[in-house]
């Protein structure tokens, strides 16, 4: 019988580094080689069209269609000089990664012939069929067609023969059918109450941004291996595999030095990842073996998602070139640590940064205090929220382990910043103020020392960590769209800053001095948010319970955690700072509530194929094999003899047997628990079905597989193991 098993591990084993020619120039010189970028959009376009559009990137301008026409008439001369035949808008669906149609830039000339042509209209607004994306129902009870329409803040790109155009995916009414269109909003909220706050320090702010670095990890795996791995392939982890003897737990992995084919991989990788724009910086092993992390510089947010996205789909691409598969899979492999993207989230105004502590001034000191503490409002009063906008089917396998973030979100400050705040909020009123002569008072916030910047006392444990100038997302999925994580943190600070400003309003109106009703205020909100702040280790025991008690959501079903979308306080959060309206959000529930359905249903369709294919048959195999030996055995020795020269292959049988009965009755089980959820026509109802019915029904069989695994002839076993999967040569 040959082993398809035996050949892929021979193939993977045999593959050399691909060749990769080195880029003739060095990365300041083809980076953003592809991206129509603003000294492009000066080359390519009319001094007046480029002011145009700068003013409508920059100031939120609205697009003058007048523009439209020469935008896209320059667009396509530059994208021409590079191939280009084709243009998509590329959007951010609610399914995982991106989407897009392409249309050749021909039209008929009207004499027979045909000519190349991009109007502005087409580079502005098109019609992709809405109806195969999620919906949640939208499309039902408003209207039937969808358009996507150009973000001109995030720059057009070419890969291959195609021009691909950002744009926001809405209905015809309005309600967003993407990521894109509600993070706007939020960067906006956020950014328009942050404005407002900043000017109580300085009067000169303008604009506050938002930034964004993310760091992602992935795992890669020999593409044959892959290839013989059914549940790697149609789930993008795998359902069964005993652990391998030697995993993650000589730590030797992290840092330490990367193979050569995936070193090739990365330079390949980051070479057109540059060529598109991505700042790519960081890049290392991760924790696990055969798990890795890239990172580029931070950016706005808004075009870091779509970089990060961009990103996602280049990596598949080139792992393929490489004989690579990429697994973003949060958790591809049990037993070993799952993937993450931590998203390094920060504020800043045109004339300098919010969440940096080194400020000269106590004055400067002050607005950093509130910039931190109003953060910390906003993740307190929606952690449930947060935590529902890191959630999935595929995340949920992470999150509570024992590796990264809790299902739990709270914020680690660190020892300084706790202490500064404790003093704020405890300090009598005189002591944070000084007399100095005839001006009054001064305020007198201690300085914020240095070294707290560098802090290197970084808690690992913490899904929410401030790390000397930004804060740190890190319960966010290696799969997911950063987005929907950033909507409700944006929003989230927005709502906090937006009742900040209003109660030190109401104190300055009343006739108190703005200084000191911003310390009122702050000082209320210290107290208010202190449940979310905790610096002990967020994988204990004694943290679950103690977050019980402070009444933090320690809801841990996925299925469940999405109602906190559907919560009042979030659906008038949504609606009073404009990013999303109840009916908006119910539609995506819905689609959240289906997603994770599916994802289930597919595993354990996949699991019941593999247990019958594969695993039920190579056991039952092995154990006619050791059958026939008992046989001969018996009629070379005789009974008496034979039965104790036989004993260990006997209970091999016996014992393939009762599994082999176990998985059979199990599998069956899972087809029961799966049609009496599919009856279930309420979403929500069915998802919560499928997580307490039907997942339990899997870990059974699977633990049973696991076993056979263990006592079935090696040369038997058709699935690439985990120490065949795992380790890159
Ligand atoms: P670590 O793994 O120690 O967290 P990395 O260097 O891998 O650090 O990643 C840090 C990420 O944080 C990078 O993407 C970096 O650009 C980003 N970052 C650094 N400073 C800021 C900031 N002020 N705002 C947002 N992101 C930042
Ligand atoms: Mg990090």
């Amino acid at each position: 019988m040959s082993n398809l098993r035996f050949e892929v591990v021979a193939e993977a084993f045999r593959k050399r580094p691909l060749e990769v020619p080195a880029p003739k120039e060095r990365p300041s010189e083809y980076f953003a080689k592809y991206v129509f970028n603003r000294p492009k959009m000066y080359r390519y376009l009319s001094v007046e069209v480029y002011n145009k559009l700068i003013d409508v990137i920059d100031n939120g301008c609205r697009l003058d269609r007048s523009i439209a026409d020469a935008v896209a008439a320059g667009m396509k001369r530059w994208a021409e000089e590079h191939g280009v035949t084709h243009y998509t808008h590329w959007f951010q669906p609610l399914t995982e990664g991106t989407a897009e149609k392409h249309d050749a830039f021909v039209e008929h000339d009207g004499k027979g012939g045909m000519i190349e042509e991009f109007s502005g209209k087409l580079l502005v607004q098109q019609e992709p069929d809405a109806s195969s994306f999620p919906n949640g129902g939208i499309r039902n009870t408003f209207e039937a067609r969808g358009y996507s329409a150009w973000d001109p803040t995030s720059p057009v790109f070419i890969i291959d023969d195609t021009l691909c155009i950002p744009t926001i995916f809405i209905s015809y009414t309005g309600e967003a059918l993407d990521y894109k269109a509600p993070l706007l909003k939020s960067l906006h909220a956020v950014g328009e109450a942050a404005t407002a706050v900043c000017r109580y320090f300085d009067r000169k702010v303008k604009k506050v941004q938002t930034n964004l670095g993310w760091e992602q990890e992935y795992f890669l795996v020999d593409e044959s291996l892959y290839s013989a791995r059914p549940d790697l392939m149609l789930t993008g982890r795998t359902l069964m595999g005993h652990d391998s003897a030697k995993n993650q737990q000589m730590d030797d992995h992290y840092f330490g030095t990367i193979p050569e084919r995936v070193q090739a991989f990365m330079k390949d990788l980051e070479t057109q990842a540059l060529e598109l724009g991505i700042p790519c910086k960081t890049r290392h092993n991760e924790v696990a073996p055969g798990q890795f992390e890239l990172a580029p510089i931070y950016e706005e947010c808004n075009l870091a998602v779509d970089h990060n996205m961009l990103l996602m789909s280049l990596m598949k691409k080139v792992a393929h070139k490489h004989g690579f598969r990429v697994l973003l899979h949060e958790k591809p492999f049990d037993g070993i640590n799952g993937s993450g993207k931590h998203n390094n989230w920060s504020l800043v105004t045109d004339t300098g940064v919010l969440l940096h502590a080194a400020g000269k001034t106590p004055e400067d000191n002050l607005r950093f205090v509130v910039f931190i503490v109003e953060t910390l409002m906003g993740v307190y009063r929606h952690n449930g929220l947060l935590k529902a906008s890191i959630m999935s089917a595929t995340n949920a396998h992470r999150l509570g382990a024992n590796e990264a973030p809790p299902a739990i979100i709270s914020s680690f400050l660190g020892r300084q910043l706790t202490d500064l705040l404790d003093h704020i909020e405890k300090a009598d009123k005189d002591e944070l103020f000084n007399v100095v002569g005839k001006k009054g008072m001064k305020l007198d916030i201690p300085e914020i020392p240095e070294l707290m910047i560098d802090n290197t006392d970084r808690n690992r444990t913490s899904p929410f960590a401030f790390t000397g100038n930004r804060f740190e997302f890190r319960a966010v999925g290696s799969e997911a769209n950063c987005a929907s994580a950033l909507i409700v943190l944006n929003t989230a600070v927005a709502e906090a800053l937006t009742d900040f400003k209003q109660r030190v309003d109401a104190l300055i109106a009343g006739g108190e001095d703005q200084t000191s009703a911003i310390i009122d205020v702050i000082r209320e909100d210290i107290r208010r948010c202190r449940l979310i702040r905790f610096d002990g280790n967020g994988y204990s025991d004694e943290w679950k319970a103690e977050a019980a008690r402070r009444g933090l959501d320690c809801e841990a079903s996925c299925p469940l955690c999405f109602d906190r979308y559907l919560d009042p306080e979030t659906i008038r959060m949504f609606e009073k700072m404009n990013v999303m309206s109840r009916s908006e959000l119910e539609a995506r529930n819905e689609v959240k509530w289906e997603t994770y359905t599916k994802k289930i249903q597919i595993e354990a369709r996949v699991m019941g194929d593999l247990s019958m294919n594969h695993i039920i048959p190579v056991a039952t195999h092995y154990q006619s094999r050791l059958a026939k030996n008992v046989e001969g055995m018996f009629n070379v020795f005789g009974r008496e003899e034979g039965k104790a020269l036989t004993a260990r292959n006997v209970k091999i049988i016996r014992e393939i047997a009762e599994r082999t009965q176990l998985i059979e009755t199990g599998i069956e089980e899972l087809v029961d628990a799966r049609k009496v959820a599919n009856r279930i026509q309420n979403e929500r109802e069915k998802a919560v079905a499928y997580h307490d019915t039907v997942i339990p029904k899997m870990d059974r069989v699977r633990y049973q597989i696991d076993k056979l695994e263990l006592i079935v002839a090696d040369e038997l076993w058709t699935l690439p193991k985990y120490r065949e999967l795992l380790f890159i040569r």
